[in-house]
């Protein structure tokens, strides 16, 4: 068998005629010779639709409910663009995430995939059929369909590469990824050639071209991954393990998170154990927490700071009423108004002044920023919104992304 995997993001299938268009792309792969299997998302905002109505039925739903309701938009996907296959004269059946075999586990609307029982994808393929699979979606040990995630369809698509050992090619809205979100800096260059850890460094940090679960797939299991343009015939970009031959400038990309809210924990006990504690109950939770600062007040309690995403507001409410319960000196304040700029370069680990440049730039600028948290390969400063296209075209300007 020669295997790959095409996925087509929600913008790339958002009405007939642009799957007419995908299908004649996927027809052309199939001549040149390849088993096709496809990963689609959901038409257009279908998904955010969907959740718009979630809202409406009910103040907090549950999060099995809301999985049963927003696996449905990648369903539709499958079967039309099945029909189109069929219609164009290429036999193609299309599979839910349970058809297809994946496996999940985990909280409802943030599950993982644990293993694709790939044996009936493989069966369709030798059949000479070209395999639609469902992204976003798979079926849990109780039975119950889940997703995994906003942007899952990338990690599905992965995941099966991962399976049959063979490339996944993410085909998207733009020709693959740039230096920085071209929507916000139009004038940012395409990257020919990404390492892994930068890749998901950058999505971690909110370049949402990628999401971030599919990079580590694809790291842990060495396929390449093409992000390339869903309408254009033009090269994209390939992710994969860091070669001397791509290029190494100080800093590769700038990764913008908008969906961050930062909370502030004043006057709770200094003792560690009550940090600890919440932080326990934030994890059980599945809340990922991303920076933290805590500092020492003069009357011995400490000021606790953390961001986190903003689709988690409502957990991270529960949890903090808790917390308000127990410390009836504690006083909460969360801030919605921020975002986060971070700057992603394995060129960070053997050229120094990166921090510098940006603490200069950010002072002759007057852009104050609230929290800074750094790894070996990034820096990220949380900013007030307001001030985030000015941030965003400083630092593309001076490091030439
Ligand atoms: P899809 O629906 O195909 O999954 P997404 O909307 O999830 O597409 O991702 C594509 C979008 O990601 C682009 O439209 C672009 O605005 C955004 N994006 C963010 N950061 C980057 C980047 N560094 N390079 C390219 N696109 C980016
Ligand atoms: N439809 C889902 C979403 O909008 C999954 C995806 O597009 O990858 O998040
Ligand atoms: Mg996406």
């Amino acid at each position: 068998m020669n295997p790959v995997v095409m996925k087509f993001g929600g913008s790339s299938v958002e009405n007939i005629e642009k799957m007419q268009a995908i299908a004649q792309r996927i027809i052309r792969k199939k001549a040149d010779g390849y088993d096709i299997v496809v990963v689609v998302s959901a038409m257009g905002k279908t998904t955010n639709q969907l959740l718009d109505l979630a809202r409406q039925a009910s103040v907090n739903p549950s999060k099995r409910e809301i999985d049963l309701l927003i696996s449905t938009g990648e369903q539709v996907s499958i079967s039309l663009l099945s029909m189109i296959l069929n219609e164009n004269g290429q036999s193609a059946i299309g599979l839910t995430g349970f058809q297809a075999g994946i496996k999940t586990s985990g909280l409802h609307t943030k599950n993982k995939i644990e293993d694709i029982d790939i044996e009936k994808v493989e069966k369709h393929l030798r059949e000479g059929k070209i395999v639609v699979v469902a992204g976003f979606q798979g079926l849990n040990q109780e039975g119950d369909i889940t997703t995994l995630g906003r942007g899952g369809s990338d990690t599905t698509a992965v995941a099966l590469a991962a399976k049959l050992n063979c490339r996944a090619e993410i085909y998207t809205d733009v020709e693959g990824i740039y230096g920085v979100d071209p929507r916000l800096y139009p004038k940012a260059k395409k990257i020919d050639m990404i390492s892994f850890e930068e890749m998901k460094e950058m999505a971690f940090l909110g370049a949402k071209v990628m999401e971030p679960r599919s990079i580590e797939i694809g790291h842990r299991f060495k396929i390449e991954i093409l992000v390339a343009s869903a309408h254009q015939d033009t090269v994209g970009t390939l992710i994969k393990e860091a070669d001397p031959a791509m290029e190494t400038k100080s800093i590769t990309g700038l990764s913008i998170s908008e969906r961050v809210i930062l909370v502030t924990i004043h006057h709770l006990p200094s003792q560690s154990r009550h940090s600890a504690d919440l932080f326990i109950k934030l994890a059980q939770n599945e809340i990922n927490i991303d920076m933290i600062s805590q500092t020492m007040t003069s009357d011995g309690y400490v000021n606790l700071a953390f961001t986190a995403s903003s689709e988690d507001t409502h957990l991270i409410n529960e949890v903090l009423m808790e917390i308000q319960k127990k410390y009836e000196n504690v006083v909460v304040t969360t801030d919605t108004n921020i975002v986060k700029v971070s700057v992603v370069g394995m060129g960070m680990r053997t050229q120094s002044g990166v921090a510098a440049t940006l603490f200069e730039l950010f002072a002759t600028n007057h852009i104050d920023y609230k929290l800074i948290t750094t790894s070996e390969i990034s820096i990220s400063y949380t900013i007030d919104s307001a001030l985030k296209d000015k941030a965003v075209h400083l630092i593309a300007s001076t490091f030439n992304l």
